[in-house]
């Protein structure tokens, strides 16, 4: 390398002596920045920190005024350090102070110095600090002098992290590693959790920065490349087969960078500076990182999950360290994943367990779904949070405003604490009214039922008081599987829920899979629009085995007893009665095999296509019974996709035109005298629940913690004064949007807390 005196390795091996010597910290940093400089003929060799403030603090210097350590201070994006923090790239200038983000100094005395040549302190992609060198005679870097300067950043990046600075922090400062943050993301799951960050994946830690013998690194680099491009080829040749959570299209991203010509470059200079091989692969990743971290363009970030992805695969091969996921967890303990499946999820030890907060993961993603039957908080859609937290972190979890409180200072840790505890005693209030009946101020019963997908949250049902189970949404059984249930498994796992519903009635809903309820043992249709595709009955018509084994598994397990059953996504009354023909058959064949059956079998239909509006008639003389599905119901009614953001909120359930479909369906059975129950999220808000009661509908499912708030709203509420004021608005809605407003203004005056 020109211009530096016995080339980087024998400066990373210099440091690592400094690092080993019994000394201070800052006797230690002073004496890094004589080595750099040195060996980099340099005249002036300074650290600076970054600190939580948002300043760049002078924490060592060779070649500056030593007086001005611990007193200079810049701001990110002021001068040549805080540009080269704010843009987490290396800045290399044969004349300083020519460029215009140049900043004097008069304190530190470098208006002598004419090349600069600087690098950010990175980790994980944030930038901890920034690290100079400067020359007094006008002279060029070369880019082996940029890359030597770069790997020696990383030694002085894993001083911060190990906390070894903390004692020459000026009093009240911290390090921008230890920064309070607070993220938002979208609410998965309910509830206030204090506690201390684990990661799903934890960090593989690299030890060994500095290489003994550069040839066996290459070696060991080759073949950990090779390892990890035939590991690569196996996944995707399983073909439509996933592992877990490996899908295809990532998996041939991730295939294209292994080949890629520019990243084996970077690795092997990274290595050439004289790095481990695990050393060069974070090397690499960190400036991918700190570059791909600050694109606004999603298509551009997501390619950064990508090669996060390629640099974790190829370090577990390097290091042998395994993804640790699973298992026994820290008391107090805050599961922070960039994604995570449901059945990880629920591999985690649920007794320690306090929320869940993730990069990815919407609203009505599985893993929400299971976070929610735990009653975990948890929070979605948190853009790089992985990044930003470390193991052990102190982290706050608000599920339902989805705020994050990252590192929170005393004051907001209080505020939370206090509300936890508020929510606490609210909760101890909705548990004295569970064996009251929900029955409105004017003397009408409404019943509270419980929607239920797995097995824990059936212990759920006593406790909140539901009336029965009245959806319980078998695909999640089949969702968490590794392979298809057989019908002994699925028989098994009815019966345990009946058992655990303690004498309330089940209706079990069959096999609501396609669309976004993927099986990952089930071929991947590619479709153009999967929510109007080939999805629930549909499936369960053309392939009737299905159907048959889940509906054979459904009414053996409830021998003896009476059951419900109800069919998702019917679209017209002919596919109603086909499925009503299958389960028909099916209960002859237990007949004849001589099994018990069920003392009485009511098959109903989910409401929630819209062309079953228009055949109210016919669907309800041939079912017994209707539900509600009212999220699928106003996705469809409005066009409007229930998981996409930028469409979900342009309609709202209480529109004029949502309460007279509703409406609409619950009087055409009153009029067959067929029971109608809504079992959408709608019924499990307390405002929503006023309304459908008010509309007709005496029975309502929701999610366990609904029950509790739900039932109080809907006893404080006069139902016949409240229709005489919602039900002309119905009708004649003028040009309202939604009735949500008015209806709140009608009912919080005369109504405790909604
Ligand atoms: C619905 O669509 O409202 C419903 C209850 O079913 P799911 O949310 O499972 O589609
Ligand atoms: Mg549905």
């Amino acid at each position: 390398m020109r211009g530096a005196l016995g080339g980087p390795r024998l400066l990373l091996r210099r440091l690592r002596e400094v690092m080993a010597e019994p000394v201070n910290a800052q006797a230690r940093l002073d004496r890094i920045v004589i080595h750099i400089a040195a060996n980099m003929v340099a005249e002036v060799c300074s650290v600076y920190v970054a600190r939580s403030d948002g300043k760049l603090e002078l924490y060592a210097t060779e070649g500056l005024n030593r007086e001005a350590v611990h007193l200079t201070t810049m701001t990110t994006g002021e001068g040549l350090v805080g540009l080269i923090a704010e843009k987490a790239e290396p800045l290399a200038l044969a004349d300083a102070q020519a460029h215009p983000a140049f900043s004097y100094r008069p304190e530190t005395g470098e208006e002598i110095y004419q090349s600069f040549l600087g690098v950010p302190i990175l980790r994980g992609g944030n930038t901890l600090g920034v690290l100079v060198v400067q020359n007094r005679a006008r002279r060029t870097y070369s880019e082996e002098e940029v890359e030597a300067l770069q790997t020696t950043a990383m030694l002085l990046a894993e001083m911060i992290a190990s906390g070894e600075l903390q004692s020459l922090a000026q009093p009240g400062q911290s390090f921008s590693l230890q920064k309070p943050m607070a993220l938002r993301g979208s609410p998965l799951s309910e509830g206030v959790g204090l506690g201390h960050v684990v990661l799903h994946e934890p960090r593989i830690v690299v030890k060994q920065l500095v290489a003994e013998d550069p040839a066996a690194e290459l070696r060991r680099l080759e073949q950990s490349i090779q390892a990890m491009r035939e590991q690569i080829d196996q996944l995707v040749a399983r073909g439509d087969r996933y592992g877990m959570g490996e899908h295809r299209d990532v998996l041939e991203t991730v295939r294209m960078f292994a080949n890629d010509r520019g990243w084996l470059r970077r690795l092997r200079e990274a290595l050439e500076s004289g790095l481990t091989a695990e050393a060069a692969v974070e090397r690499v990743q960190n400036d991918a990182r700190a570059k791909l971290q600050r694109q606004t363009d999603p298509y551009l970030r997501e390619r950064l999950h990508d090669l996060d992805d390629l640099a974790n695969r190829l370090l577990r091969q390097l290091t042998g360290q395994g993804t640790a996921h699973g298992g026994v967890l820290p008391a107090n303990a805050i599961l922070v994943a960039r994604n995570m499946g449901p059945a990880a999820l629920l591999e985690y030890d649920r007794a320690n367990l306090r929320g869940l907060v993730l990069e990815d993961g919407g609203p009505t993603s599985h893993v929400a779904i299971i976070a929610r039957a735990l009653g975990v908080p948890a929070i979605g859609e948190v853009p790089n949070v992985t990044d930003l937290v470390e193991t052990g972190d102190a982290i706050i979890v608000d599920g339902g405003s989805g705020e994050v409180q990252l590192r929170p200072p005393a004051d907001v840790e209080a505020a939370y604490g206090e509300k936890a505890r508020l929510r606490a005693r609210r909760q101890e209030q909705y548990h004295k009214l569970r064996d009251v009946p929900t029955v409105t101020r004017d003397g009408v019963e409404i019943g509270l039922h419980m929607n239920a997908g797995l097995l824990i949250d059936c212990q759920h049902a006593s406790e909140v008081g539901a009336k029965s189970i009245g959806l319980f949404r078998t695909e999640l059984q089949f969702m968490v599987a590794p392979s298809f249930p057989r019908l002994s498994e699925q028989y098994n796992l009815y019966r345990k829920v009946i058992d655990a519903a303690e004498g309330r009635m089940v209706t079990f809903r069959t096999l609501d899979i396609g669309s976004d309820k993927v099986l990952p043992y089930m071929a991947k249709m590619e479709e153009e629009n999967p929510a109007l595709g080939w999805r629930a009955i549909r499936i369960g018509l053309d392939r009737p085995g299905l159907l048959r084994m889940q509906l054979r598994a459904i009414l053996r397990a409830g021998a003896g007893r009476e059951m419900r059953v109800m069919f998702p996504m019917v679209a017209n009354t002919t596919e109603f009665l086909q499925a009503r023909a299958v389960a028909e058959r099916e209960l002859e064949f237990l007949r004849r095999h001589g099994y018990e059956l069920p003392t009485d079998l009511k098959l109903g239909v989910m409401v929630e296509v819209p062309s079953l509006l228009w055949q109210l008639d016919e669907i309800c003389a041939a079912a017994d019974f209707l539900s509600v599905g009212s999220n699928d119901l106003t996705q469809y009614l409005f066009a409007a996709d229930r998981d996409n953001k930028r469409v979900s909120a342009r309609y709202d359930t209480l529109a004029p035109a949502n309460l007279r479909a509703l409406r609409s369906i619950v009087e055409a059975g009153d009029r067959y005298g067929k029971p109608v129950n809504l079992c959408g999220e709608m019924g499990g808000r307390p405002l929503e629940a006023i309304a459908l009661a008010v509309i007709g509908y005496r029975g309502l499912s929701m999610t366990p913690s609904a029950i509790g708030p739900v039932k109080a709203a809907l006893r404080a509420v006069d139902l016949g004064a409240t229709r005489d004021f919602l039900l002309p608005l119905i009708e004649n809605p003028g040009d309202r949007l939604s009735l949500r407003q008015e209806l709140q203004a009608f009912v919080e005056p005369r109504c405790v807390p909604l």
